[in-house]
């Protein structure tokens, strides 16, 4: 399949889009950058790497970290996460305070706000303390992307810290219903950390080897996780990687995927090839529109998608 040609085409296609869709301004320094840009790239097992747009430029990942942390918190904890979060699509907006109220501060998934900041306080508890969490994490995203410059924005995680009051809130509630273990303020500041790490869609495709083979790296031949979590993984990602908009991208993309309020998306297509894509206007629900509509095009185009 000539790979660069159809990326070269997404291109074309989406680019009267470009101006469609909103960054997201609740965190303002992340409403600075140039929100007409794009960039996709595609991995594939035996290293080749096909890139279209500015794909050397780095942006926030935001919520694509919770599927780093989530497969770090799976691999310590196996099903005895569950007892802390579930792994049912949410259908309410990422952060909503709602659905934990009566659900008596269990948060639905690992990727809405809430799970997420839960799956952070879980790798506290076992690292004993924040400072080291946060770089076992960003250890861990650098060893799967293999490049040891990604780091995090001081300048993003304090934004976001700055204005945090409904994530601090997320905190709160599920510390008074006794599911957060660590301070709430030291979680929601670790969360936010690994949130602004920055990173381009190169580093993200490459980043989703280890989930589009069954947990090993298909080029270094690493296993960071089993075939079975791995599985799990990319299922909670199908079902609830886009908030309250899973439904609508598994039915036009067909991929286990993740966004992020940043404008990235990762996507993995199972035994193949991981992909990465990014522009900073969102839709609706938080996911980056024309994100969404080059891996609609991608999937339609090569016929890539698991369905
Ligand atoms: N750090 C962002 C927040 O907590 C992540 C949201 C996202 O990327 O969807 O609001």
């Amino acid at each position: 399949m000539d790979y660069q040609t159809i990326l070269n085409e997404i291109k074309t296609e989406v680019s009267p889009l470009l101006n469609e869709g909103k960054v997201a301004d609740y965190i303002p320094a992340l409403a600075d950058v140039d929100p007409e840009q794009f960039a996709m790239t595609i991995t594939l097992f035996d290293g080749k790497e096909y890139s279209v747009g500015c794909s050397d430029t780095l942006f926030s990942i935001q919520s694509i970290s919770k599927v780093f942390t989530f497969t770090m918190a799976l691999k310590l904890y196996r099903k005895e996460l569950y007892k802390r979060i579930g792994r049912e699509p949410s259908g309410n907006p990422f952060n909503s305070l709602v659905q934990l109220e009566y659900e008596n501060g269990k948060p639905r998934n690992p990727f809405i706000n809430a799970g997420a900041i839960n799956v952070t306080d879980s790798l506290i508890s076992f690292y004993k303390n924040d400072k080291i969490t946060y770089e076992e994490i960003l250890k861990f995203i650098q060893a799967i992307s293999k490049d040891n410059s990604i780091k995090s924005c001081d300048e993003v995680a304090s934004s976001e810290m700055e204005h945090g009051y409904r994530n601090l809130a997320l905190a709160n509630l599920m510390k008074s219903f006794n599911n957060l273990d660590n301070e709430s303020v030291n979680v929601v500041k670790t969360y936010f950390k690994h949130c602004a790490i920055e990173m381009n869609t190169k580093m993200l495709s490459r980043s989703m080897m280890y989930l589009a083979n069954n947990g090993t790296d298909p080029i270094t031949k690493l296993e960071y996780i089993t075939p079975s979590q791995s599985k799990r993984i990319n299922a909670v990602m199908l079902t609830c990687g886009h908030y309250d908009a899973s439904g609508d991208f598994a039915y036009r993309v067909g991929l286990p995927g993740k966004s992020g309020v940043g404008g990235g998306i990762v996507a993995v297509v199972p035994n193949i090839m991981g992909i990465s894509v990014w522009s900073p206007r969102l839709n609706k629900q938080g996911n980056s529109l024309v994100g969404t509509k080059a891996l609609e095009l991608f999937t339609t185009k090569t016929g890539l998608s698991i369905f």
